[in-house]
């Protein structure tokens, strides 16, 4: 991965999830592109728990930036891009660019046996794309 697309990314791809301390609604946030980073951890900014991601977990956030990635790569050809929908009566396109930016992507991952949805904020590196 080239450090410009890193760079191009690192401001948009923030991931969050609730704190999983069962008395603690603290949402901890981080940037994606910081797991591939050795010292990579977090903490909660409620109760201060702090979350050290084992490799597994890491690896599987890896590659969501990785998709991530590719889909910022495809930019410039999603504006053509649709998805269809069988519904009575025909069909409906929606926009491809329309599912990435107005609908929220979520990655369910197991955290020490407890699954966790981790919500993930992406824009397109220019508002220009998605008319
Ligand atoms: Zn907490």
């Amino acid at each position: 991965m080239s450090n410009e697309a890193v760079e191009s990314i690192q401001a948009k791809a923030q991931v969050d999830f609730e704190c999983l301390e069962d008395a603690c609604k603290g949402i901890v946030k981080f940037n994606l592109v910081d797991v591939a980073k050795k010292s990579f951890n977090v903490s909660c900014p409620s109760c201060r728990k702090l979350y050290d991601f084992n490799n597994d977990l890491r690896e599987k956030l890896n590659k969501l930036l990785r998709l991530i990635m590719a889909v910022r790569e495809a930019e410039s050809i999603l504006g053509d891009c649709n998805v269809s929908v069988n519904v009575p009566g025909g069909e409906v396109k929606i926009p491809y660019a329309l599912l990435l930016t107005r609908l929220n992507t979520m990655i369910t991952l197991n955290v020490g046996g407890k699954k966790v949805d981790f919500h993930l904020w992406v824009e397109p590196s220019s508002p220009d794309t998605f008319r």
